[in-house]
């Protein structure tokens, strides 16, 4: 599989990294919506949360620890939003798990937080249905 992320893990495509270790690879996004957009990604091709391995993932969440607690502790940032997108149906459009990590500052004016639509179903109906 050689999906864009693979490619840039692999040096064929250029990109602007952040932090890199044996398992992991942060850089920053393209995207330009916002200041400091930055994408944390396993090494190892998986597709999302569903195929990535307990071990991939403790690297990654590590990974985006580390470099969250420097943008805190080292860069001004007070907080971050951590987003994931896992499936088409949920947004996913790189088929290479990823963390998008977005830093905050207090009064930065960012919506990280989607005004959702409102349910349509009761909470109890659905609780029922998915409770494990
Ligand atoms: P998602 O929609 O959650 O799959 O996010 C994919 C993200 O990958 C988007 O925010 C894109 O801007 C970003 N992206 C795509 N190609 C590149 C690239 N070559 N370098 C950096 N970011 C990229």
């Amino acid at each position: 599989m050689s999906d864009i992320f693979c490619r840039i893990i692999a040096g064929e495509v250029p990109s602007m990294k952040v932090y890199e270790d044996e398992k992991t690879l942060v850089f920053m996004d393209i995207a330009g919506d916002v200041d400091g957009h930055m994408l944390a990604v396993p090494k190892k091709h998986v597709v999302s949360l569903f195929d990535c391995d307990e071990e991939t993932l403790f690297a990654l969440m590590s990974t985006v620890k580390k470099v969250s607690e420097h943008l805190i502790n080292n860069c001004g940032y007070e907080g971050v939003n951590l987003l994931n997108a896992s499936g088409k149906a949920a947004g996913q459009s790189v088929p290479h798990f990823h963390i998008h990590i977005i830093p905050r500052k207090t009064g930065d004016n960012i919506d990280a937080w989607p005004a959702f639509p409102g349910k349509t179903q009761e909470i109890s109906d659905i609780y029922e249905r998915i409770r494990m």
